[in-house]
């Protein structure tokens, strides 16, 4: 498999282009990131501020997990640029108490109204079956909930600007940083949904489970807006870090210093990185089966950012990877005892969308590759579902 000779990222990462000097998309394009008049981009952010502050319920509508670019966004929002916003949780069912914790200190030290939607677990639990079999990706509940939610209630709520926080820019290339990216209907089709829209889930689960008679007023959370309907209401959806240059362990130092938010141990991620994906009781699940489909894992994604901005030796890089990406994780079990699968069926299903390539691991790598990282709280989450 060929590797960037920049970062550690091979050829299989989706959206990653090689140039003839074998270095990746992303690491060519975080070079123009330097290059951004960031004093201009600033100043962009406050004539958009100005023309939405002070004109309906709430100036913006700020999507959160109560991970670190959403904490770091409401927080920046809020102290920085004074707004009033209508902080909003798509709650994917899988957060972990530590981010539960975070969250409640975040919004009460800061003073927001907040809204958490929970959606319904036995309907969220067939959409993992199906997007695994489909996509070798659970998570599409996921991804369309959190896009697809708070574009709707803005418009129910005539809320018109929306803030996500990190540009796709930083770790992906289905934008440049010169960019300004929005989330509109093209970029929900073709960096969120998996190719699957809400009424193709809809009719998919009802052919799985005939029984079951799924209505569309049950997935109504998952339907995107279309283009006209977002027209119609005016509504934009930007990212925060088109506007201030995205700087993600400076911006976890602020949060942890302003609001108490505190890092967790996640699967997959070394110690040092306390910071990623704390979010979901799933991620060391979704992490693997990444490392299994493309053949690396959250490590050399965290790692990678570090080296593209300088704070990493490639060497020390690949090391932590080796350590770290790739192994079979505890909360697997979760994910089997959840999704009714046993695990033949389930490395099965993966070895389906393996992407060339990478080869999929013999049966002797994958029993002996095991982490020994356990997160405090996962014996919690086996009990809650025996
Ligand atoms: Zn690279």
């Amino acid at each position: 498999m060929k590797y960037c000779t920049k970062c550690v990222i091979p050829e299989t990462a989706e959206t990653h282009e090689f140039n003839e000097k074998n270095v990746c998309s992303v690491c060519n394009q975080i070079e123009n990131k330097h290059k951004i008049d960031w004093n201009e981009r600033g100043k962009n952010l406050d004539e958009l501020i100005a023309k939405y502050k002070n004109k309906y319920d709430y100036d913006c509508i700020i999507p959160f997990s109560g991970g670190k670019d959403s904490t770091f966004a409401v927080w920046y929002l809020v102290k920085k640029k004074n707004l009033r916003p209508l902080v909003l949780r798509f709650d994917h069912n899988f957060l972990r108490k530590n981010v539960l914790t975070n969250s409640e200190r975040t919004i009460s030290k800061l003073g927001v109204d907040f809204i958490n939607f929970k959606p319904n677990f036995s309907i969220v639990k067939k959409m993992m079956v199906e997007s695994l079999v489909r996509r070798g990706d659970f998570c599409w509940h996921c991804h369309v909930g959190i896009s697809a939610y708070p574009m709707n209630s803005a418009i129910e709520r005539k809320i018109p600007l929306l803030f996500y926080g990190e540009p796709s820019a930083e770790y992906s290339s289905f934008y440049k940083y010169e960019d300004i990216e929005e989330l509109n209907v093209e970029k929900f089709n073709k960096a969120v949904n998996l190719g699957i829209n809400a009424e193709d889930m809809l009719e998919m689960l009802n052919e799985r489970y005939p029984k079951d008679k799924i209505l569309k007023k049950d997935i109504e959370p998952y339907i995107f807006p279309s283009q006209r309907d977002i027209n119609k209401n005016k509504i934009k959806a930007v990212y925060l870090g088109n506007y201030i240059p995205w700087d993600v362990k400076k911006q976890v130092k602020i949060i942890k210093e302003e609001l108490g938010w505190q890092g967790d141990t996640v699967e997959g991620i070394p110690p040092e990185y306390d910071y990623e994906k704390i979010e979901c009781m799933m991620q060391g699940v979704r992490d693997y089966i990444k490392f299994l489909k493309r053949g690396f894992g959250r490590t050399a994604h965290l790692t990678s950012i570090d080296i593209r901005n300088n704070r990493l030796s490639r060497e020390k890089a690949e090391e932590l990877c080796k350590t770290y990406d790739g192994k079979k994780p505890k909360a697997l079990e979760l994910f089997l005892k959840i999704t009714n699968m046993d695990e033949e069926e389930f490395y099965n299903i993966v070895e389906n969308h393996v992407v060339s390539p990478n080869k999929f691991p013999s049966k002797e790598d994958l029993n002996r590759n095991s982490s020994n990282i356990k997160p405090k709280d996962l014996d919690f989450w086996i009990n809650k579902f025996s």
